[in-house]
């Protein structure tokens, strides 16, 4: 029986380790497949405090790993393919495993959409990118792409105007999604430039392991044309990683878990972190606060109960 299991190994489990791991609650923490989180899919990280001349995703990821299992944080690797959540201990399934535990961090996070090219993937990281906040700042006086028309899709265009010569926002429709004011600052701005009715059906170039530009098709004429490009962000939402608690957890209508009154879900014992629980602000720092937040939770509801 554990004390504390943590589901997650981006900042806001790895913070809830460290935290429950200094309160001794010894806890275990689940890596999934998508081990270390989203700052595994970026290069240098400029905006987490602590590192003035900025620290590679995969390097924080590995301090705080080990900065965790420095104060006694057990870690494991797999999949947990069922939870119960029903009873106290709940129980959690990783295949043939079965693991008991007072209270559950969920910290699973939330993966950005892609639009699936297979170009895309391979340029992951070299000039195709999924978070403007992290890399934008590597496209100063370069020309840039993003997909979506979204806040998100907004939201990072506006960001990359600061750095880019141009940025070319490429929607699927006419008509953005993105908030009134969202809209409105987008098209002010000189350096947007919106593609319409666009999709992207391919990224150049894997071959050169660079973006190098996009092959782009009119939805509506089905004429395909070529864009020269130096980068290409993917601004098309987020899906909350919370399949395995449906029906159990009290969620938004796309699926981000509701927490109130700090880090608590709606099952006491049970508390959410990081990007699972939050569609706003989504950054490394938030993550790891809203971690420390569910370990001091987690540590104060077993303490009541004591
Ligand atoms: P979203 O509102 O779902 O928008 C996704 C956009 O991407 C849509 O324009 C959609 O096109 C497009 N899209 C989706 N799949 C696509 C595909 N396969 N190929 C091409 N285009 C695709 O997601 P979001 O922008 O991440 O926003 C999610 C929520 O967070 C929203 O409630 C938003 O208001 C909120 N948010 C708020 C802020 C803020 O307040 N600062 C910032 C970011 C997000 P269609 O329009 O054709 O469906």
């Amino acid at each position: 029986m554990r004390n504390v299991v943590i589901i997650g190994s981006g900042p806001a489990g790895l913070t809830a380790a460290l935290y429950t791991g200094r309160a001794n609650l010894a806890p275990l923490l689940i890596r999934g497949v998508e081990a270390g989180g989203q700052l595994m899919l970026t290069t240098l990280v400029e905006n987490f405090p602590g590192f003035p001349k900025g620290v590679q995703g995969q390097e924080l990821i590995e301090l705080m790993q080990k900065q965790a299992a420095e104060f006694g944080a057990e870690f494991m690797e797999g999949n947990v393919t069922r939870v119960d959540l029903t009873r106290r201990p709940f129980v959690l399934e990783l295949g043939d495993q079965r693991i008991e535990t007072r209270t559950l961090i969920i910290a699973c996070g939330a993966s950005a959409k892609l639009l699936g090219l297979e170009s895309e993937r391979k340029l992951l990281g070299h000039g195709v990118s999924t978070c403007a906040t992290c890399d934008g700042y590597f496209f100063r006086n370069r020309e840039v792409a993003v997909v979506g028309g979204g806040d998100t899709a907004a939201e990072d265009a506006l960001f990359l105007t600061r750095y880019a010569t141009q940025v070319n926002v490429i929607h699927r429709r006419d008509q953005l999604r993105a908030s009134k004011i969202m809209q409105d600052r987008l098209m002010r701005n000189e350096k947007i430039n919106p593609i319409w009715n666009t999709v992207v059906t391919d990224i150049l170039d894997p071959s050169k392991g660079e973006v190098t530009g996009v092959k782009l098709k009119h939805t509506k004429t089905g004429e395909e044309t070529l864009k020269s490009l130096d980068g290409v962000f993917i601004g098309i939402g987020h899906l909350p990683n919370t399949s395995l608690f449906a029906g159990q957890l009290e969620m938004n209508d796309v699926g981000y878990l509701i927490t109130h009154d700090g880090s608590k879900t709606s099952v006491p014992g049970v508390f959410a972190a990081g990007d699972v629980q939050d569609p706003v602000y989504r950054q490394a720092i938030t993550a790891a606060g809203s971690g420390c937040m569910a370990a001091m939770d987690a540590e104060r509801f077993l303490e009541a109960e004591h």
